[in-house]
């Protein structure tokens, strides 16, 4: 029988059934321990240090405590440190990006994917290069400056020149004053020597949602196509830190399995990542089971409510302080609204899950991977961040300035989000009101921009943020950052 060890690199030792079943029944008999969950808390909270504060994170188990108590005063503590994490680390920012899919061939079985490839009923279409630089275009001209391209597993169809080519074009298009200067990347698990050239073609995070960690749950879901090998699917983020990407981002798609089993399994994926490689996730997604052509969300028997997502977000929080976390247009504007407050640093917008759909006028569902809930513009989505006090940023600084893997970290815990992050948000928000945004959204992000230039603590980095942001207004110069 498998042993757990978080160093280990063979997935049914870090991702271990045995210390799962064992977390969760050490959770259980302790949902109502308050003094125990009291030191978890305290534990969970950020501390003050010299230079700002920092956070310690919490273990699969005391996390695994939190998220099985029911008392209501120490969820609500729990929404509360939750929040305070958020803005001591990332600060009011929320991230914003869109998905572009690139193609729906593919050639697996999951059973909650209408990609999958017994469905003969669905149209197939893979974007030709041209259709490519037409979809950035429509995308650019919302605004949006990150994408996370999206596509099924199919090694004729899609192999990986196919996706390489689709970032070169994407980063080769500049329309008007936009540009992409992000590309994140959703395919399938794949080799090193391919996740080596993704690296080389300037991705960003790359992103695989696990779907279940339980393993027999996983090859049931997953009952044909090389999706089905759970050991080759949970070791990618390995091998994708072996091909040089050091920004990975790990996600669960909610529905499927027990959640409590879910949440132990996605927070010891990060401890291993953080034991093997010295980093953890960049970030962490939490999607939910969607309705799709010829899926129904309801033939999983794992549904869960808002309120224990709401708790799940909050937990992952506070078990990862420095991980993003990531809620898509899966959900609707009142559900991402409660997530917000418990620790989400990025939302996508406006976003159409077929593959060509952004230069299509109506929304096309033939080609669509699920539901869309919330289907506002980008413009209603900047506006509504704003509404409820949070900068709408679309800033990629970071990552184009080498600050990935554990420089990001150290940057996030380092108390200098103020001095950079922040004002890189303002900037890229500015750019966003002067070439997008409808009048009220401008006034809206003129006065934000007014009120936050004010709480950047040094004064020489204010006084540059406030000549570029003058110099966005005034001209066609674009692209400022620290
Ligand atoms: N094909 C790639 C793979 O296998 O990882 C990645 C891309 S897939 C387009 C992106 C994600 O969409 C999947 O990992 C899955 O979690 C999610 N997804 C699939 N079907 C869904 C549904 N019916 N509702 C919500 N999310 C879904």
């Amino acid at each position: 029988m498998a042993v757990y060890n978080p160093k280990s690199l063979k997935a049914e030792e870090f991702i271990n059934d045995e210390e799962i079943k064992a977390t969760l029944a050490y959770a259980e008999a302790n949902k109502n321990n308050v003094e125990l969950i009291d030191q978890i808390l305290e534990k969970a909270r950020p501390q003050k240090t010299a230079t700002g504060c920092q956070c310690t994170g919490l273990t699969h188990r005391e996390a695994s405590v939190l998220l099985a108590c029911e008392i209501p005063e120490k969820i609500q503590k729990m929404y509360e440190i939750a929040e305070e994490i958020k803005l001591a680390f990332y600060g009011n920012r929320i991230v914003i990006f869109a998905p572009l899919y690139l193609s729906n061939y593919c050639i697996n079985g999951c059973v909650y994917c209408p990609y999958h490839a017994k469905n003969k009923h669905i149209a197939r279409k893979k974007l030709t290069q041209e259709e490519v630089k037409a979809e950035v275009i429509a995308l650019q001209d919302m605004g949006h400056k990150r994408l996370a391209i999206e596509a099924g597993e199919d090694p004729k169809n899609n192999p990986i020149e196919y996706i390489l080519d689709c970032i070169k074009t994407i980063y080769s298009v500049h329309h008007k004053n936009g540009d992409i200067r992000r590309v994140n990347v959703n395919i399938a698990a794949t080799t090193v020597e391919n996740y080596r050239k993704l690296k080389e073609a300037g991705i960003g995070t790359y992103i695989l949602f696990q779907e279940t960690y339980h393993k027999k749950s996983y090859e049931e879901l997953h009952p044909t196509g090389p999706k089905h090998d759970y050991d080759y699917h949970t070791e990618a983020m390995d091998r994708a830190m072996e091909g040089g990407i050091d920004d990975v981002g790990l996600g669960v798609l909610f529905g499927l399995e027990m959640y409590k089993y879910e949440f132990a399994g996605l927070i010891m994926h990060a401890e291993h990542l953080e034991a093997v490689h010295g980093v953890g996730p960049h970030t962490i997604s939490v999607p939910r089971v969607k309705r799709a052509d010829d899926i129904d969300p309801d033939m999983f028997d794992n549904g869960i409510d808002d309120d224990t997502f709401t708790k799940i977000a909050a937990c992952i929080r506070l078990a990862v302080p420095y991980t993003g976390m990531i809620v898509s247009t899966r959900e609707t504007e009142e559900v991402r609204q409660r997530l917000l407050r418990v620790g989400i640093s990025q939302v996508s917008g406006a976003s159409r899950t077929s593959v060509g759909g952004y230069t299509q006028e109506e929304r096309p569902h033939d080609t669509e991977q699920f539901d869309v809930s919330d289907q506002r513009s980008l413009d209603e989505v900047v506006r509504w961040l704003m509404e409820s006090d949070h900068i709408p940023s679309f800033c990629t600084a970071c990552y184009r300035a080498g600050r990935t893997g554990d420089r990001f970290m150290s940057l996030c815990k380092s108390g200098q989000i103020l001095n950079c992050c922040h004002p890189n948000a303002l900037m890229t928000l500015a750019e966003f009101l002067e070439d997008y945004a409808s009048p009220e959204t401008k006034k809206e992000g003129y006065e934000m921009i007014e009120r936050e230039l004010a709480r950047i603590p040094k004064e020489s980095v204010r006084k540059i943020a406030e000549q570029n942001i003058r110099d966005i207004r005034s001209s066609n110069r674009r692209d400022f950052r620290f």
